[in-house]
């Protein structure tokens, strides 16, 4: 069975979109630390981020420098901080959460609870930073 991100690759289940090429894909966090939190992932489904190829991980690494670059212009930060956890979901993915603060970064922290509204804004204003 295909993994939720997967499906939400495929349209199955909503996403807030943030931007995709033909190899990824990047959607907001829908248990957000901070307005813009970002996950970036990729549409071949690979559950560990880190059996993913080198080429895989170096060209996923540069689809999110682009969107880090977005998120930090549309929630102006200290910066972007990037993390890979993946004990929740098995689909490997990278976190991007714009930081004021080291304390931005801790996953303990209670999320934000944001209306759909706002997470439609949020997707649209880091979507329009992204170079057309
Ligand atoms: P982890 O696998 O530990 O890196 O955590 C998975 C992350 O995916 C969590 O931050 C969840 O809030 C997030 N998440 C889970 N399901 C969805 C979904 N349907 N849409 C957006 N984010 C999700």
């Amino acid at each position: 069975m295909a993994s939720i991100f997967s499906r939400i690759v495929a349209g199955e289940i909503p996403s807030y979109k943030v931007a995709e090429d033909d190899k990824f894909f990047a959607f907001l966090d829908i248990n957000p630390l901070a307005k813009g939190h970002t996950l970036v992932i990729p549409k071949r489904e690979v559950d560990y981020f880190f059996d993913l190829t080198d080429e895989e991980i170096g060209a996923m690494q540069i689809f999110a420098k682009k969107v880090a670059t977005a998120i930090k212009e549309a929630f102006p930060c200290v910066k972007v901080g990037q993390a890979v956890l993946g004990l929740e979901v098995p689909h490997a993915h990278i976190h991007l959460v714009p930081m004021q603060s080291e304390k931005d970064m801790l996953f303990t922290n209670p999320k934000l609870k944001l209306t759909a509204e706002e997470f439609a804004e949020i997707a649209q204003k880091i979507n329009s930073c992204l170079p057309q």
